[in-house]
């Protein structure tokens, strides 16, 4: 017997009990299996499934229910309201980096040419986000996976952002011919022993793109210690950090000549990044 949309999202819903938004992961999982938006499930509850949508659905509630990511199911993530592909080989996107992508947006400026890097950029979330937002900006955006790499490529090609330049490098591993008015990166910051990355939806994300030796800082420190060599007089360094590395983050920035230095919030209210200028 064929079951109806509204019985399938049901008991999925049962089924997805563990995950903290089991109606909204069961009805996105659905909606992908069935190639539409989520008006459709709500306007046509009644609507019967066809065999092989019911069995995909039922088999990536499974998977969901095993704890793999919405984002790694349906290969996509939105951000900055672009869908942006997602893989194995990247960060999953998410929210509190748009934070970091307006702090960026509020120190360049609207009409004028700019240059920036995105040191990281993984699925290219924070460069293609700015380059949306600042069509004059010229944008670098470097990863150590080349894997990570392609998939940024095919979501600037997918949004038409045919500017970025995408470098294959580790951090600051690469030769620039001119510098940067900002450098901007959401590196991995969490560290090995921290018990977080044994629940939830991080356990099936790449380790690379999350933990960091010293405690989680050992990218940041790298980042820090290089950034004035590629930054303009007066360009900005901005860096999101885990909820409690505000201060060191501050510390190191000053230790380094950076002034101005600020720390901002997520929307949950943690100290998410912290931003410094390099003034002579
Ligand atoms: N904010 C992410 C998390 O807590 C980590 C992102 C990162 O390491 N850059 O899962």
């Amino acid at each position: 017997m064929m079951m109806q949309i509204e019985d399938a999202l049901k008991q999925a819903r049962q089924r997805l009990q563990h995950s903290e938004t089991p109606q909204l992961d069961a009805e996105i999982l659905l909606c992908h299996c069935l190639d539409c938006d989520r008006s459709r499930v709500y306007a046509w509850p009644e609507e019967e499934l066809p065999a092989d949508i019911d069995a995909a659905f039922f088999e990536l509630v499974e998977k969901r229910a095993a704890g793999h990511p919405v984002a790694h199911l349906i290969a996509s993530r939105e951000f900055w309201s672009l869908r942006l592909k997602v893989t194995q080989a990247t960060l999953i996107p998410r929210p509190e980096t748009e934070c970091l992508v307006e702090a960026g947006l509020a120190m360049l400026p609207a009409d004028k040419p700019c240059t920036v890097l995105d040191l990281g950029t993984g699925s290219g979330a924070i460069a293609i986000a700015i380059a949306t937002e600042r069509p004059c900006a010229h944008i670098v955006a470097t990863d150590i996976s080349a894997a990570a790499l392609a998939v940024a490529q095919y979501n600037a090609a997918r949004h038409q952002l045919h500017d970025l330049r995408f470098i294959h490098a580790d951090w600051f591993n690469f030769k620039n011919e001119t510098n940067f008015d900002m450098i901007i990166s959401n590196p991995p910051y969490i560290s090995p022993e921290d018990e977080h990355l044994q629940q939830g939806d991080v356990r099936f994300e790449a380790r690379t793109a999350l933990v960091a030796e010293e405690e989680g800082l050992a990218h940041i420190h790298t980042i820090i210690a290089n950034a004035r060599r590629y930054l303009n007089i007066g360009g900005w360094l901005l860096l999101e950090h885990g909820y409690q590395q505000a201060n060191k983050v501050q510390t190191r920035l000053k230790q380094h000549g950076f002034s101005q230095v600020k720390t901002g919030m997520d929307l949950s209210g943690h100290e998410r990044y912290s931003i410094g200028q390099y003034q002579t």
